[in-house]
């Protein structure tokens, strides 16, 4: 839903048509139906400082057909709530337009043909914020790598896209086949993460990526996010067992955990130490799925996209509850490791 109102007068309040918000990681439409939180709407306040009296409807027809494709793809932290400030001013100033704020000189505006073009120069204004974008097609996938560094490298970028089409079609013919086709990278300067996957889009830190430039397995990590596709009914709860299967099937997938200078590290002892998720947890599963049970995490994330999940998975499949196997395995943690490698 989009909403639209005008704020220098509070001459109106109302609602543009309903916009579809994207959900295409969930390829399994149940677990859509499953989402817990609907997110905000995206809306536009309008500041009319020249007093223009320029039609507010057709301002919010222009902004409903361009903010929310460009914010879907930016980010999910890009505002929703925009601003935008109609002001008198020089000749020559057009429209400028960052995430969450646009100005738009009034003279300008007031011209019919400015007007009816308006989506256009939204657009354009918009996507003036991003560095670069570029598409990548191959076999039935598509990448669009959406770069917001001027100063990202590219053979990081070349490195990013080597890997998504080596790895993410494995990952979805092996565990997903309803997983999307059509990625989005995303390279953003303000987020300080390392990476993370929502929808079907993956955000990477261009801190993190300028730093660490080989570690391209990232990519794998973060593409086993949107094959699981799990949805948001299992809450912060299984966090730790959403995290340990990407580690788990980068671990087993990665195309260079050697050169990505990536391993499991070492077992420590400790209660319940599979909550703490990530690697300490991808190490464990390894664990089952040598000594106690090959395919059972495969097993496990199944069920965890089709809905059919319950702490008694483990007891079903193994014959020992969690907290069991975590016993077994501190018992008894030792394990032969293969790393993958470019150079072997
Ligand atoms: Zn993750």
């Amino acid at each position: 839903m989009i909403k639209l109102f005008t704020s220098t007068n509070l001459l109106l309040l109302f609602y543009v048509a309903a916009f579809a918000q994207s959900t295409s990681g969930n390829a399994n439409g149940q677990n859509t139906q499953r989402r817990r939180f609907q997110p905000k709407p995206y809306s536009i306040i309008i500041n009319d400082v020249a007093k223009t009296k320029v039609d507010t409807a057709k301002i919010g027809v222009a902004f409903r057909n361009t903010y929310p494709g460009f914010a879907t793809a930016d980010g999910y932290r890009t505002k929703r709530e925009v601003t935008m400030r109609i002001i008198d001013t020089a000749k020559s100033f057009t429209i400028k337009a960052i995430p969450g704020e646009i100005v738009v000189n009034g003279k300008w505006l007031k011209n019919k043909k400015n007007l009816a073009g308006l989506a256009q120069h939204l657009d354009n204004a918009f996507h003036k914020n991003w560095s670069s974008v570029d598409t990548v097609k191959k076999d039935g996938y598509s990448l669009v790598f959406i770069n917001k560094n001027s100063n990202f490298d590219a053979t990081i970028q070349k490195n990013l896209i080597e890997t998504y089409f080596e790895v993410y079609p494995k990952l979805v013919s092996m565990f997903n086949d309803k997983a999307t086709h059509d990625v989005v990278f995303v390279t953003d300067t303000a987020y300080n993460g390392v990476a993370e996957a929502s929808g079907n889009r993956i955000l990477f830190s261009t801190k993190y990526m300028n730093k660490f430039p080989y570690d391209v397995d990232v990519v794998t990590h973060e593409g086993m996010h949107i094959v699981q596709g799990y949805g948001y009914s299992y809450g912060r709860d299984l966090v730790w067992l959403t995290e340990g299967i990407a580690d788990f099937i980068r671990y087993k997938y990665g195309v260079d955990n050697v050169g990505s200078k990536w391993f499991l590290p070492s077992f420590k002892a400790k209660p319940q130490g599979y909550k703490d998720s990530y690697r300490v947890t991808a190490r464990f599963f390894e664990w089952i799925d040598q000594k106690i049970k090959p395919g059972m995490i495969v097993a496990i994330d199944k069920q965890l996209r089709n809905g059919t999940f319950k702490e008694s998975t483990w007891v079903d499949l193994s014959g020992k509850t969690l907290d069991e196997l975590w016993a077994a395995y501190s018992a008894d943690p030792v394990l032969h490791l293969i790393y993958s490698s470019k150079n072997i």
